[in-house]
């Protein structure tokens, strides 16, 4: 049964679309089934996974407004060895129309439902805010990844998150919780960048991955070829370290379920 993940923070630029791209080509490196949901009408993470986001029949826009059945919308992504739910520029009016829709907060979780047998992983890239479509996410997320760079406001922002998250898992989504926090565009040379990894070590403690994502050419460089940065130069820092982020993550799973085992049965 696939596990959803979300990859959230409302601002931009910390490296959702590249954690998220990256991460299900290297969890799909590991032999992982994975479908990577674009949930951004910019579709960054729709090209960078080598799909023209210009020339989608179907796109995640129809499947939540209704349109389409979400397995006919999805597309293979032979640069990244995974599957896409892909989007573009059109879902940006799917805000406006899920509104008058029933269950506006549900439309993705319904969607991918009925896709859990299909896949180990469904990670889902969010756009930057806490808007229709990233509520959509958290409903139908069992997990959020938080990538973050480790900069002075950082921390503010994480408040108004944990708070929708909190929100989120109170009323609609029980099972939602915080998967991990992601350290990109780290650059250990800089002393501020330390501290406010310390500080969110002390305040999350192992809910912060001890891999972190180093500031990297390779990792800005691999989508403009449609690219993730394994097929790009699998030698690069960026792709090593998002292969160990993907081991860590899948040991962290096989871990939790066996502290979820019957005593009697544990190892
Ligand atoms: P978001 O999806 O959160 O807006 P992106 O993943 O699009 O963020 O990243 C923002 C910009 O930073 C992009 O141009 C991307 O190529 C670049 N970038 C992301 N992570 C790294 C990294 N670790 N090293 C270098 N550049 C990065
Ligand atoms: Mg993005």
């Amino acid at each position: 049964m696939a596990k959803i993940l979300a990859l959230t923070n409302q601002k931009g630029g910390v490296g959702k679309t590249t954690s998220c791209v990256n991460l299900a080509a290297s969890l799909a490196a590991t032999k992982r089934r994975v479908l990577l949901v674009d949930l951004d009408p910019q579709g960054n993470a729709t090209m960078g996974c080598g799909v023209d986001k210009h020339e989608l029949p179907l796109s995640v826009y129809d499947v939540l407004v209704g349109h389409a059945p979400v397995r006919d919308a999805i597309v293979p992504s032979e640069a990244a060895g995974i599957e896409v739910l892909p989007s573009n520029g059109d879902l940006t009016a799917a805000e406006v129309e899920l509104i008058n829709s029933a269950d506006s907060e549900g439309a993705l979780s319904r969607a991918l439902e009925d896709l859990r047998g299909d896949y180990d992983f469904i990670l889902v890239d969010c756009p930057p805010s806490l808007n229709m479509l990233t509520v959509n996410a958290l409903v139908a997320a069992d997990g959020v990844i938080i990538p973050m760079q480790c900069e002075y406001y950082a921390l503010e922002g994480l408040a108004a998150l944990m708070d929708t998250i909190s929100g989120i898992s109170s009323t609609r989504n029980p099972k939602l919780h915080i998967e991990g926090l992601l350290r990109t565009m780290y650059d250990p040379r800089n002393s501020l960048t330390v501290e406010v990894s310390r500080q969110l070590i002390a305040h999350f403690g192992n809910k912060v991955y001890r891999t972190v994502i180093p500031r990297n050419v390779r990792l800005a460089e691999a989508p403009s070829h449609g690219l993730p940065v394994i097929k790009y130069d699998k030698h690069s820092r960026g792709a090593i370290a998002y292969l160990a982020l993907a081991g860590e993550l899948i040991r962290r799973q096989d871990a939790g379920k066996v502290r979820q085992q019957p005593e009697e049965t544990a190892v």
